[in-house]
């Protein structure tokens, strides 16, 4: 590759002063107060819609145990009912025979019981989720309110910051253009990988991205060498003056 003519290298220069500000701000937006309160309130509402989530399976499972109970009693009830009627129908003549059904129409009478109590408790069970689920909807919807009032406050608060942002990315973009596809793909992958800076410049004996002082060595190699090369210290691009 050519070395990048003083003019690119400003220009390189210049987006990389842009992209600073740009990243300076997106953590200005995302400090703002108004985006902090947002940002818990929105988590909020993931947390409220996923317990409400939870108590709805719970509540599926424990209604499917009420019908369950429920068509137990109902299975129970018809036998109680059958046995009870060969009581008083007359085709139970025999007096032991007689005194096995009264058994039969007491035992089942008893698990008809027991199934009754146990219904009793699940049907409270489901009640009680059921007011749960209530409260949760209820914290999530005025939650979600909260999260509508947040985000108009956050965008009042934002709107200088965001109106600067549209124009610094309209100035990248104008920027980078400019540039060799080669030079500016230098550049995005050093960015991409410091998270950061891109390039500095040799002011005196120190690169300006990493500030770290070289050696007096270092600097003569970097006064012979091309006008852009990588920073001995901290492998960014370093303009190198002429
Ligand atoms: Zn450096």
């Amino acid at each position: 590759m050519a070395d990048p003519t003083p003019e690119q290298l400003d220009l390189l220069l210049q987006l990389q002063a842009t992209d600073s500000r740009i990243r300076k701000l997106r953590h200005q937006l995302n400090d703002l107060p108004e985006q902090q309160q947002l940002d818990a309130a929105s988590a909020r509402v993931t947390e409220l819609e996923r317990e409400h989530d939870d108590i709805r399976i719970e509540l599926d499972r424990v209604g499917a145990q009420q019908r369950q109970l429920e068509r137990e009693v109902s299975v129970l009830v018809e036998r109680r009912d059958a046995e009870r009627s060969r009581l008083y129908d007359g085709s139970v003549a025999n007096a032991r025979e007689l005194k096995a059904v009264e058994a039969e129409v007491d035992t089942t009478d008893r698990r008809i019981n027991d199934h009754e109590e146990q219904l009793l408790t699940v049907m409270e069970q489901v009640e009680a989720l059921e007011e749960q689920a209530a409260g949760l909807d209820e914290a999530a919807e005025m939650t979600r309110d909260r999260v509508g009032e947040l985000t108009t406050e956050r965008d009042d608060a934002a709107k200088g910051l965001l109106v600067e942002l549209a124009e610094l990315d309209a100035t990248r973009t104008r920027q980078s253009v400019q540039l060799p596809d080669e030079l500016l793909e230098r550049y995005e992958q050093v960015a991409a990988r410091t998270g950061g800076a891109a390039v500095g410049q040799l002011e005196g004996n120190t690169c300006t991205a990493c500030r770290i002082e070289l050696s007096r060595a270092d600097v003569g190699d970097l006064l012979a060498g091309p006008p852009l090369t990588s920073c001995p210290e901290c492998r960014r691009l370093l303009v190198v003056p002429a």
